[in-house]
């Protein structure tokens, strides 16, 4: 079949569902990966055909997406902050709002702004740790970025992990990983008096079971909802074990960064202030929402 003649097979299925936009964005996605195609040969070779064989996982990727599969769990893999991270339903597909929570901790270490009001946060080998690494994209980007950080990163899901661990190694960088629940009481292995962070960063689950009737069909049928949801009558569980956490895990002067639920940015400034962290920010996500705290432990 015509290469030309799938793609307007797909935009008769899809476009009423995801717009042509999306679904020229998803075809040139799908002939890239599978068949090592860009879109300008398609341009240029207008009756570029397929074998039956080339043609097989186009069109099981059509099915998938008709049943609001992510395109990034198709292909299994996604851009994070200009690396590339295996994704797969045991991991959340990394978020541009989570790109920004990376980014702002990166300038925290590297700028010099900030090395006046921290004593331990900016110091040359910066300890980290990640708590709910998910495909270990912010782990993994901050080894990346920031020239020697010591990073470990725990999560509870063992399928997460070994994802965790590939993305570590294409992406060539160490990073300690822990099979842990944060919010069991015993951390054995990850913090003793002698070893605190410089800086814990999380992005737990946050999204209230009241707010899935905004999510949309492709991350509510396909994301893990181990990575996404929280009882309504306890929104900010992980946040608080989090929080103790650090209270004695994080070194004087370091930092604690979260991303959260942009409805309960007030709830979050007063969790850790009740927890007696100082100089505590919220900040704003692309979108306007309040996305990321940022907190100091005197
Ligand atoms: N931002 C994600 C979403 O909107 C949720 C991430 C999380 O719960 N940590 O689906």
């Amino acid at each position: 079949m015509l290469v030309k003649d799938i793609k307007t097979v797909f935009h008769d299925q899809l476009d009423s569902e995801y717009g042509a936009n999306e679904v020229d964005s998803f075809f040139n996605i799908l002939i890239e990966h599978y068949l090592d195609l860009n879109r300008i040969t398609l341009v240029l070779e207008p009756e570029l055909t397929l074998t039956k064989k080339e043609e097989g996982p186009l069109f099981e990727a059509l099915t998938r997406l008709e049943n609001h599969e992510p395109i990034q769990y198709i292909v299994g893999e996604t851009e994070f902050y200009g690396l590339q991270f295996k994704v797969n339903e045991h991991t959340l597909i990394p978020r541009p709002e989570t790109e920004e929570l990376v980014e702002l901790i990166i300038n925290n270490v590297t700028s010099s702004a900030v090395v006046a009001d921290t004593r331990n946060a900016v110091e040359k080998s910066p300890d980290i740790l990640d708590i709910g690494t998910g495909t270990g994209c912010i782990a993994i980007t901050l080894a990346k970025n920031i020239p020697n950080a010591q990073v470990a990163a725990i999560d509870v899901s063992e399928g997460a992990l070994k994802i965790a661990k590939e993305n570590a190694r294409l992406n060539e960088v160490e990073v300690k990983f822990i099979q842990q629940d944060i919010l069991k009481n015993s951390h054995a292995e990850l913090g003793s008096a002698s070893q605190k962070f410089d800086i814990i960063v999380s992005n737990p689950p946050y999204v209230r079971e009241l707010e899935k009737l905004e999510i949309k069909d492709n991350v509510l049928k396909h994301e893990p909802h181990l990575a996404l949801f929280v009882p309504d009558d306890d929104p900010l569980k992980f946040y608080k074990a989090i929080t103790a956490f650090a209270v004695d895990n994080l070194k004087e002067g370091g930092y604690l960064f979260f991303e959260i639920n942009q409805y309960l940015g007030e709830e979050m400034k007063q969790l850790l202030a009740d927890y007696n962290f100082k100089n505590i920010v919220v900040i704003k996500d692309i979108f306007g929402n309040d996305r990321i705290t940022k907190a100091l432990k005197p």
